[in-house]
């Protein structure tokens, strides 16, 4: 999409413009454009596996390498599962011990199975698995019908997390000296959002609570207390920021996020105070939001995309009904 490719460079100059950090400013300079399906080192023994989002489906993934074990973050799509896992073999000989999901969603968790089959433990946060039992099976069976490699499961349902959490932070240390800590931080995207830190490494995995570019599904989500969530995250002070779609980036992808769900939860805000109706900001076809009459600052431009009208929407019933998103789709 050339007007997203645009808004990715000109994002990038200004994250360049930012930086001090000569280390920072190497990892930046050393990244072309998006790389969909292919695995980049971001430190010694953690990868970055970019999902090609728009022709397959896919999340990102990231590979952390412990001392006997790997850990992989997010379970994506069947076919992403299996792409992932050959990547892990690719770069390192150890098996994959565990595979978190930072949320419910079918890009992060629906090839729970193919790794649970090829020896590894799903883990998560108690919030996915109750995001699950709201949601299922009616989506899983909608995605086995929509894409072969969920049909090709032959699975009546999704597989929920095989051990769960409900303590924040849930910790994993070994001898390799890598701690690996798996936050809950709040109801972002949705009930379950996991994000994995690595303090010694500074590296943080934000699923799709962060998002680098327009890719902030809302509907399941709590777009009021979205920014106390990325807030929360921005209290890690990363430097290395790995989110579940998008490139990698560093302090300023939390930066943007946070920037745009208070400007579009304040302009939708604003716009219900002088009285205006949904369809005064967004334009509806057979029920569905098509496009948007609603701006926002150009800063925010970069998360600004395809979805814009639907997030609208979602911000627009939330207050309106003054209850989260994901509870007016999905129930308590
Ligand atoms: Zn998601």
């Amino acid at each position: 999409m050339d007007t997203l490719s645009s808004h990715m460079k000109t994002a990038r100059v200004c994250f360049a413009a930012g930086f001090t950090v000569l280390a920072s400013l190497a990892f930046f300079a050393s990244r072309s454009d998006a790389k969909p399906e292919s695995v980049s080192q971001i430190l010694p023994g953690v990868w970055f596996r970019e999902g090609d989002l728009k022709n397959l489906g896919h999340c990102n993934n990231t590979i952390i390498e412990m001392k006997d074990y790997l850990i992989v973050v997010d379970a994506n799509f069947p076919s992403g599962a299996r792409a992932a896992m050959a990547d892990a073999k690719r770069v390192s000989s150890k098996p994959v011990k565990y595979v978190f999901d930072t949320h419910h969603h079918g890009d992060h968790a629906y090839g729970n199975a193919v790794w649970t089959q090829n020896g590894a433990t799903t883990l998560a946060y108690k919030g996915v698995a109750e995001e699950m039992k709201r949601y299922e099976p009616k989506r899983w069976l909608e995605a086995s019908r929509e894409r072969k490699d969920v049909g090709d499961m032959k699975r009546p349902t999704a597989e929920p997390p095989k051990q769960t959490f409900d303590k924040s932070p849930f910790v994993l240390e070994d001898a390799g000296g890598r701690r690996v800590e798996f936050h809950y931080l709040g109801w972002a995207h949705t009930r379950g959002d996991g994000f994995v830190f690595l303090p010694k490494e500074s590296v943080l995995c934000t699923g799709d609570a962060v998002v680098n570019g327009p890719y902030n599904y809302m509907a399941d989500g709590n777009a009021g207390n979205w920014p106390n969530v990325v807030r929360a995250a921005k209290k890690f002070k990363p430097k290395y920021v790995l989110p579940g779609h998008g490139e990698p980036g560093g302090g300023e992808v939390l930066d943007g996020e946070e920037r745009f769900m208070t400007a579009i939860h304040s302009a939708v805000k604003a716009e219900i105070g002088k009285g205006k109706k949904l369809t005064d900001l967004i334009e509806m076809k057979d029920n569905k939001p098509v496009s948007a009459k609603l701006t926002l600052p150009g800063n925010v431009k970069h998360w600004v995309g395809d979805f814009f009208p639907a997030q609208v929407q979602s911000v627009y019933e939330e207050i309106k009904q003054g209850k989260p998103s994901g509870e007016i789709g999905g129930g308590k």
